[in-house]
């Protein structure tokens, strides 16, 4: 008889008992009068199962066959990716700030947003690392790395199945964890642009086909063959930019640069900080690559770090030599060493693409005929006789000239084009031991700096405040409050001449990759608007200009000339003392002397600085000491005009075929601002000659406008 046979005589209570339970164990049915052992089987397989069992198993794989379909189809959860944001890895259990992996730290971070119980299960490989950065605010217990990291659900369920439920569960939660069903697959400007010329050869083919033309790809339709001619003047990021998208569509692109090439511009500058020769025409402001080649090279930005059109710029930079941290790292820098060998290859790339380059080429004028521009007037920097210019035509140019080319802004004064005088900032530029500002941002972690080859990231800082000054000017009302901030912050880095002209004097600062030398240095700036042009005499559309030169030609007087730069202890400036004995040591190459450099500035913007200092310190305590040193002048933070230009053509509203960009049209305050401001406006360029038929910012989204904004 078999054992289910006895099973009918129990009670039912008792036969309710599952007896698909567990197998291979023993359990005790209690019976009323003796106890009934019953000795389960061993678990049954194959045809020896029980038709309910049989059943059961049915389902179960019904239902991982189910959970396979919701992963194959559209089952959201499982289905693209799950971007976690602020993910805070301590620094003892991160691998350091050149690592942009997956470490066992971050999982750790992942696993507990996943409420997953074992980080060590989770495979790194579904994991991909979208932004890391380093938070050392004095509101953290300590400083820690914080990661953007995106999942691929399919992938990480594939790799390790048990995380199907904790998956599952998971839900959005606002700036924490977000779900995207495809990421945003940001290609550099080649592809972008390969791809709208694939759309614009098929709109020819169509358009060719309707008229039954003979229309081949790539003609254009209103030069009949022939390309637009367009002149790009300055080959700053901006004027790069503007050129490179330019000549990939298809234009006939003529590139000037009152500048040299990076290799001769590298021993003009080695000539000025060895020999105090100062070219006119190639240093620190000018030459290619434009004002930030000498520089922190800071890809920072304002506008919109995750935007398309800065992604498109990264790429770009990647694609011509720039490591691919630059998309990772929070604060991504270049640093001169790495801006030089990616200059060449940019100008490589032009070359090869037919764009005519002509260094050491400086545009004196503008051929204007019937008020329309029809080319402009070059010539040749190293030729020192009075007729050494050249006339050339073009369809359009765009002035992409930078914030020092005072002569180009007088010249379009000349011809009666619009300017309009836009606010900036001035002030100092100061410098302390490195050293202290690891400290005074990591304590303890300090030690992890080691000259940029540690752990943790040289120190940088940002301030900001908004200062209101006591001694308000009845008649000007200059006592009113200002906004007082630090600006290009180079850690590790050292304070270099950006004088365009050796009676006036004017610094910014720099550093390599590495940021390893033991100094840091930052402008501290105050805003000044046009009552602060008219208190110094300085009117009409350049009054900003003027205001700046007056600046310049009092820090050179200071100096004593031959490019020495005035300076002054933070301390004394803050206490209107003169700097007389043992002046701290200066990065800067060409010389320091002790000044007065309370008295450079109107009594206004000096009160500014000096409060705005005192409060920076309340931040940063230790900022204000002996040790700190300031440099006289900062001055060239940004454009101090604006030229109007059409929100959509980018032409200029005041002359037609002209295109005023980047910093020194007033649209950009930096290195990527301006190269995405070149970017849009060669779209716009080349929609106006039907060389681009699409829509950029679709491609590209809404394009920023920045004026007052820097970088
Ligand atoms: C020392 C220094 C450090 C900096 N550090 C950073 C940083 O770390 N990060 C950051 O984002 N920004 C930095 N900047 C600012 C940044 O360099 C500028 O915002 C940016 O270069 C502006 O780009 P642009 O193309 O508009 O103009 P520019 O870069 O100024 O380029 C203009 C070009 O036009 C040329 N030109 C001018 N007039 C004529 C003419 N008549 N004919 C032919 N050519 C002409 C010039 O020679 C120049 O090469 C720094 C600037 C300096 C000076």
């Amino acid at each position: 008889m078999s054992f289910l046979h006895h099973l009918k005589f129990l009670p039912s209570t008792l036969l309710s008992l599952s007896l698909n339970h567990e197998f291979s164990r023993s359990f005790t049915l209690r019976l009323p009068a003796t106890p009934f052992r019953i000795l389960c089987a061993a678990k049954r397989t194959g045809k020896q199962r029980y038709p309910s069992e049989k059943k059961k198993l049915k389902l179960k794989l019904k239902l991982k066959l189910k959970q396979k379909d919701t992963l194959k189809v559209a089952g959201n959860k499982f289905h693209g990716f799950w971007r976690l944001f602020k993910l805070a890895v301590p620094v003892c259990k991160d691998p350091g700030k050149d690592f942009l992996g997956v470490s066992d730290g971050l999982l750790e971070e992942i696993a507990k947003v996943l409420e997953f119980p074992v980080a060590s299960m989770l495979p790194a490989e579904a994991f991909s690392v979208v932004r890391k950065s380093f938070d050392a605010r004095k509101i953290m217990k300590e400083p820690k790395f914080v990661y953007t990291v995106d999942m691929d659900a399919s992938k990480l369920v594939e790799l390790e199945p048990r995380t199907w439920d904790f998956i599952n569960r998971l839900e959005p939660a606002n700036g924490l964890v977000e779900h995207m069903l495809h990421r945003k697959c940001s290609g550099d400007l080649i592809n972008i642009i390969s791809d709208c010329n694939k759309v614009h050869d098929s709109t020819l083919l169509r358009e060719s086909a309707g008229t039954g033309s003979s229309g081949s790809v790539g003609q254009y339709k209103n030069y009949s063959g022939a390309k637009p001619k367009i002149a790009v003047v300055g080959s700053g990021p901006s004027g790069l930019f503007a050129s490179f998208v330019l000549a990939e569509l298809g234009a006939d692109v003529t590139l000037f640069e009152r500048g040299q090439a990076v290799e001769q511009r590298g021993r003009d500058i080695g000539a000025l900080a060895v020999r105090r020769i100062l070219q006119l025409e190639s240093n620190f402001c000018f030459g290619e690559g434009g004002a930030g080649t000498w520089s922190d090279g800071k890809l920072v930005t304002r506008i919109g770090r995750n935007s398309e059109s800065v992604l498109a710029v990264l790429n770009t930079l990647v694609h011509f030599g720039a490591p691919e941290s630059i998309l990772v790292d929070g604060k991504p820098h270049l640093g001169t060493d790495r801006l030089v060998p990616l200059l060449r290859n940019f100008r490589q790339h032009l070359l090869h693409h037919g764009v005519t380059i002509k260094f050491g080429s400086r545009v004196d004028d503008l051929l204007i005929e019937n008020g329309k521009l029809i080319g402009l007037k070059a010539s040749d920097v190293s030729d020192r006789s009075p007729i050494n210019y050249q006339n050339y035509k073009y369809d359009a140019i765009i002035l992409a000239v930078g914030h020092s080319a005072r002569d180009v802004y007088q010249m379009l004064l000349s011809h009666n084009l619009e300017l309009i005088p836009k606010d900036f900032a001035v002030g100092l530029r100061v410098e302390h031991p490195q050293e202290l500002i690891n400290y005074i941002q990591y304590s303890k972690f300090s030690s992890e700096v080691q000259r940029g080859r540690g752990k943790v990231p040289v120190a940088d800082y940002k301030v900001a405040k908004y200062v209101r000054v006591n001694d308000v000017n009845a008649s000007t009302n200059l006592g009113i409050g200002r906004s007082s901030y630090s600006f290009c912050m180079c850690p590790g880095g050292q304070v270099v001449l950006t004088s365009t002209n050796p009676s006036e004097l004017c610094v910014n600062g720099m550093s390599f990759s590495r940021r390893a030398s033991k100094w840091a240095n930052a402008a501290l700036v105050v805003t000044v608007s046009g009552k602060d042009f008219e208190a110094l005499n300085c009117h009409g559309p350049l009054a900003g200009v003027d205001f700046q030169r007056e600046l310049e030609r009092k820090a050179a007087i200071m100096g004593g000339g031959n490019f020495i730069v005035p300076v002054q202890r933070v301390t004394d400036f803050i206490g209107k003392k003169t700097s007389v004995t043992d002046i701290p040591s200066s990065s800067y190459r060409l010389g320091v002397r002790a000044a007065n450099l309370h008295d450079l500035f109107p009594s206004h913007i000096t009160e500014a600085l000096q409060r705005s200092i005192s409060m920076f310190d309340e931040e940063l305590p230790g900022f204000v000491t002996k040790e700190a040193l300031l440099h006289g002048v900062e001055t060239r933070t940004s454009a101090p005009i604006q030229i109007p230009r059409d929100a959509e053509t980018y032409e200029s509203t005041s002359l037609s075929g002209l295109y005023p960009v980047g910093e020194g049209a007033g649209y950009a305050g930096g290195i990527v601002s301006a190269a995405v401001d070149g970017m849009y406006a060669g779209f716009a360029v080349a929609k106006s000659f039907n060389l681009f038929l699409g829509d950029v910012e679709s491609i590209l989204g809404r394009a920023h406008s920045m004026s007052v904004v820097n970088y």
